[in-house]
């Protein structure tokens, strides 16, 4: 028999009706109870417009109450919800809308004429409806599909993961026993909760009884504002929100009671770990990825000192391995609760990602002695030139350090001595750089082979909707040169 426990936003009301689940930045805040009985509102309107047990419904918005509150109405109909990327092109959101049977878009004000060819209903036209007098759920079973998100596209085409209420409610508490949880949490979300790293946020504030302080858009003097004065704990950030903190911040300190700044959604490069904790920013690095509903393995600022540049161990329900000889680089494999157990429709791609609830990554890192995780790079993106190794990121990370670099590239080049050879596309931050500085810099710091053998200076480098780098573009413009 499958298991189920009580609907988890239902629980939290009653057992915490009048503590605050959302702050907004006017101010406003609204409680367990107040998010519950809207959710039901809100579900019971949907229900007039035919959505049930097991539809699939699109979520296309900014961060704002409205969707945290149609995500949980959804689940009391006992529907799916399936996250969109504002940032996607239309024909990406066809694709996305198409390929997960989506039937009804939901949408903020701004997106509520986009055409598909379902019905879209922008939260505000719901909210006018009559309530349709149904029963919702009062349980949830592990076993349900909660959400179905696309990855971000960043190796090939985006695959849609699903997320089980189990995936979900796993991540929450492995998250929970590796940060530790106070009375007086408050964690600051704005991730886009299209992402599973936004959305997660909201699932452990209902799980845990911790108000969100929501906000809709990045704004480095807003979260700022916000971890001095408002009481917030823990943040959620990529690796540019902490770099653009860390430049407001500047000689000042955040207050004691500020406890993790999660880092994750990609690689971390050294230099800003570095600077973060010279500024006593108490970074957490992480890493994970849609497939495990968020973060899987996590470094505490305590082991930051020693093991900077880890992503660290994984969480208590986790397990994680490496693909090869002990202590060398290879795939990581991961296991647990929170990973998915497949993409949806697509058996195939599922038999390559998971064996025996093993997930292969995709991509390439070690452990060291202690059982530190080091993610080195994606496994397609690996380069092997004259039978080495070369990783794309090590030598991004490092020519990044260099003054006037603004942003970098690296992909393999056929070469035929070599076999192939890496070259770099850069994105300037001043003229006064040359080729030959670059190279001056780079040998300083690279084994001959790794130094880029081609340097392209470009206005901007190709990313995709998660603002990640997409090096198969870099080599489609190769073959153009
Ligand atoms: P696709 O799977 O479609 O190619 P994607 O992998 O970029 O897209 P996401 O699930 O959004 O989609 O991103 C997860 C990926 O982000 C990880 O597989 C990894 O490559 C990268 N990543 C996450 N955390 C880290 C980290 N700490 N260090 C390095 N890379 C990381
Ligand atoms: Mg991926």
């Amino acid at each position: 028999m499958s298991e189920t426990i009580p609907h988890w936003l239902t629980k939290q009301a009653f057992l915490a009706p009048n503590k605050t689940a959302i702050e907004l930045e006017n101010g406003d805040t609204i409680s367990f109870l107040e998010l519950k009985e809207r959710s039901m509102r809100f579900a019971k309107q949907l229900a007039q417009t035919g959505i049930s047990k097991g539809d699939h419904v699109g979520i296309l918005s900014t961060n704002n109450v409205s969707m945290v509150v149609a995500i949980h109405s959804l689940s009391y109909l006992g529907a799916v919800s399936v996250m969109l990327n504002t940032r996607l092109t239309k024909q990406e959101l066809d694709y996305q809308v198409r390929d997960a049977d989506v039937t009804t878009v939901l949408t903020s004000e701004q997106f509520k004429e986009i055409n598909f060819s379902i019905p879209v209903k922008s939260f505000f036209e719901i909210e006018q409806y009559l309530e349709k007098p149904i029963k919702l759920q009062s349980v949830m079973n592990l076993e349900d599909t909660f959400t179905i998100i696309y990855t971000s596209g960043t190796t090939g085409f985006p695959k849609g993961v699903i997320h089980t209420i189990g995936n979900h409610w796993w991540s929450s508490i492995g998250s929970a026993l590796n940060l530790g949880l106070d009375h007086k949490d408050k964690w600051l979300a704005v991730l886009p909760i299209f992402h599973v790293g936004g959305l997660s946020i909201f699932i452990r504030s209902v799980i845990y009884g911790i108000p969100v302080y929501l906000v809709e858009k990045f704004d480095e003097k807003v979260v700022h504002e916000a971890i001095l004065t408002k009481g917030v704990t823990i943040v959620s950030v990529v690796t540019v929100m902490l770099h653009r903190l860390g430049e407001y911040l500047g000689d000042n300190r955040y207050p004691d009671s500020f406890r993790c700044m999660l880092l994750g959604g990609g690689p971390a490069p050294k230099p800003l770990l570095e600077k973060a904790k010279v500024q006593h920013i108490p970074v957490f690095q992480s890493y994970g990825m849609t497939e495990t509903s968020s973060q899987i393995v996590t470094l505490s600022p305590s082991d930051a000192l020693e093991k900077l540049g880890s992503s660290g161990k994984p969480l208590f329900p986790a397990q994680l391995k490496i693909d090869g000889p002990k202590g060398d680089i290879g795939e990581i494999m991961v296991k647990g609760a929170m990973v998915t157990s497949g993409y949806y429709k697509n058996p195939k791609a599922t038999d390559i990602a998971i064996t025996d609830g093993w997930l292969s990554t995709g991509d390439l890192g070690f452990e060291d002695k202690d059982g530190f995780l080091y993610v080195v790079d994606r496994r397609k993106d690996l380069i092997i030139s004259g039978g080495e190794n070369v990783y794309p990121s090590e030598i991004e990370s490092v020519l990044m350090e260099m003054e006037g670099i603004n942003e970098v590239g690296v992909v393999g080049r056929k070469d035929n001595l070599w076999g192939q050879v890496p070259v770099a596309f850069i994105v300037l931050k001043d003229r006064s750089v040359y080729q030959d500085d670059i190279l001056v810099f780079a040998e300083k710091r690279l084994a001959k082979y790794k130094i880029p053998k081609q340097i392209f200076f470009v206005d901007e480098l190709p990313r995709n909707a998660s603002n990640k780098l997409v090096r198969a573009k870099l080599e489609n413009m190769l073959d153009k040169k």
